[in-house]
């Protein structure tokens, strides 16, 4: 009787153990998931400002239309990031985010180095496209956690920002393609 009851106090406590654990590893990962909320809400803010300066620089119609509409879609990120927060009776707290600051400082470069060169708009296409994996990245890691988190409502808002991520880099590979068959038509 003795040795069973111990026997049986030995698993409990295991199973306290391990579900003590599991807690603290839920507490940290919805601490890291604010954390890059916090980060990407600030790599949105950022490209806000990054792309009418794209646009302008785009030396071709479909390009700057790319950039512009993107533009659009990137206000709804922003607050679907809100809505985020609020499914989890959260707000965003302020982050600089500094890979964003570097990827657009480098597409900045290029559109004072390239100004008058022919290959501007490949390296703006470039430039957009860097920004776009980065986005998609975040994104992707921050959909992974909310659905093993089961905040249900976050995945569904992170998925629909990640499918349009995911076409505006598809759109910017297009019109580079198209780019690059123009130049092989005029040669
Ligand atoms: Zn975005
Ligand atoms: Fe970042
Ligand atoms: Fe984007």
């Amino acid at each position: 009787m003795a040795v069973r009851r111990a026997k049986r106090s030995t698993t409990n406590d295991r199973n306290r153990g391990e579900s003590g654990e599991q807690n603290e590893m839920n507490t940290e990962l919805h601490q890291l998931f604010l954390e890059e909320l916090a980060d990407i809400y600030n790599a949105e803010q950022q490209v806000t400002k990054a792309l009418p300066k794209l646009a302008k620089a785009a030396q071709n119609p479909e390009l700057r239309e790319a950039f512009e509409s993107h533009l659009e879609e990137t206000q709804n990120h922003i607050s679907r990031l809100d809505q985020v927060a609020k499914s989890l009776g959260e707000s965003i707290k302020r982050k600089k985010c500094a890979a964003m600051e570097g990827l657009i400082e480098e597409g900045e470069e290029i559109i004072d180095e390239l100004e008058d060169s022919a290959a501007l708009n490949a390296g703006l296409i470039l430039a957009a496209q860097k920004v776009e994996h980065y986005e998609i990245a975040s994104y992707g890691g921050l959909r992974a956690w909310a659905q093993l988190m089961g905040h249900d409502e976050a995945v569904d808002l992170l998925q629909e920002t990640l499918d349009e991520e995911k076409a505006a880099d598809e759109k910017l590979n297009h019109i580079a393609e198209n780019f690059a068959n123009e130049e092989a038509r005029q040669e």
